[in-house]
């Protein structure tokens, strides 16, 4: 549990009570026990074999039927009614209310909206006096103010690695993969690194990007590779032999970056020019603006503060009967399933404890 907890960018430990209750090994079970095969791929990620989230919901439609639960479809949550600091139900927004003396709220965050996600139901808890940690974009693309991007859009470059450097801060990613949008830099790299990007910009520390093409090599050991490259290819252009090296698209860029003229011959490459070559293959540079809006962002950040919640229970400590449960809580970690196990985690305990 330890290890799974450092993946929450903060306030992991609050998330204790509810992985003890019912953590990874429990979903799996919960699922398997149900019928659904289940598989593992890389870094421990669980799928079902089918591939398909539809495969999932179809064991929660199943287990909601048979425990006589009533789906209703359709109809927004806009208003919790409460009493003496007691819940009494909800109201829908066509004026229906149900009556009830325990509401679970897991009405997610504010991202990918058209889900129905609309941070509705945070505000709906701030309404009632819950303090809201201010929401902002996790698990994001980040924007570029350099104009490279553009040319780039859509080329991703593999086994690469990323720093991310802003006052005396340096954030490394591990190895992987990188991909080039119309307004910045995204993929898996980018992106699980990316609220800690966005924490260094809050702070207001100028925020770069350094991208080492070819991690595997040290600065000596890639100048002494393209010594020999050139010096093989000496009659062929510094373009066609960089190919070997990099995507053309790059090569383009690089030249306009570092002034160099790419069609003459390799024989008479410079060794400033060589050096200019390498240090971009080492740390291809560019300066972070932002993040892309909350709406793009695979999860949002803030919400329902944690002062508010009971961990052991998920129940609020200002209003009886109401509990939290999933992204709408303040806590949110890195890709790889960290996310949904905490809104299945908190979901269980929610419901558990409502129950009794
Ligand atoms: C593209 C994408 C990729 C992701 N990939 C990963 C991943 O790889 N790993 C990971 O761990 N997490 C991932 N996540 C995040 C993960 O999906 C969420 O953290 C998780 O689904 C949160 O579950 P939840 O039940 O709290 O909220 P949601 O899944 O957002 O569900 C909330 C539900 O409440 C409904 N609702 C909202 N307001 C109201 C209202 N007022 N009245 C009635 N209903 C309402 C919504 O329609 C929605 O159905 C990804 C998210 C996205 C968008």
């Amino acid at each position: 549990m330890e290890s799974f907890l450092k993946r929450f960018s903060k306030n992991g430990d609050f998330l204790r009570d509810a992985f003890k209750k019912f953590f990874n090994r429990d979903l799996m079970d919960f699922f398997q026990s149900r019928g659904l095969k289940l598989k593992i791929e890389r870094q421990m990620r669980v799928f079902p074999v089918t591939d398909r989230s539809s495969s999932i919901l179809d064991v929660l439609k199943k287990e909601l039927e048979k425990a006589g639960a009533q789906v209703i479809c359709k109809s927004k949550v806009v208003d919790l009614l409460t009493e003496k600091g007691m819940v009494k139900g909800v109201r829908l927004d066509n004026g229906r209310e149900i009556p009830a003396d325990r509401v679970i709220l897991a009405t997610g965050g504010a991202s990918y909206s058209f889900t129905g996600s609309d941070s509705s139901g945070i505000r709906l808890a701030g309404k009632l006096g819950h303090a809201i940690i201010p929401l902002c974009p996790g698990l994001v693309p980040l924007t570029v103010k350099e104009d490279y991007p553009r040319k780039l859009e859509g080329l991703a470059l593999r086994n690469i690695r990323i720093k991310f450097l802003g006052g005396k801060t340096r954030i490394v990613s591990d190895i992987g993969e990188l991909i080039f949008t119309a307004s910045g830099i995204s993929g898996p790299l980018v992106i699980t690194l990316s609220g800690r990007v966005m924490d260094l910009l809050s702070r207001g520390e100028k925020v770069s990007a350094e991208i080492d093409l070819k991690p595997a090599l040290s600065v000596q050991q890639l100048d002494s590779r393209l010594l020999r490259e050139f010096k093989l290819n000496a009659k062929k252009n510094i373009r066609n032999t960089l190919k070997e090296l990099l995507p053309l698209r790059l090569i383009e860029v690089f030249a306009q970056t570092a002034g160099i003229d790419t069609f003459k011959k390799c024989s008479q490459a410079t060794q400033k020019e060589r050096e200019g070559i390498v240090s971009l293959l080492k740390g291809f540079r560019m300066n972070i603006a932002g993040a892309r809006p909350i709406e793009e962002a695979m999860i949002t950040r803030g919400g329902v503060s944690l002062k508010d919640i009971n961990p052991r229970t998920m129940e609020s400590r200002l209003i009886k009967g109401l509990y939290f449960a999933g992204e709408m809580i303040d806590v949110d970690a890195d890709t790889g399933g960290f996310n949904l196990q905490a809104a299945f985690s908190t979901g269980y305990l929610a419901g558990e404890s409502a129950a009794i």
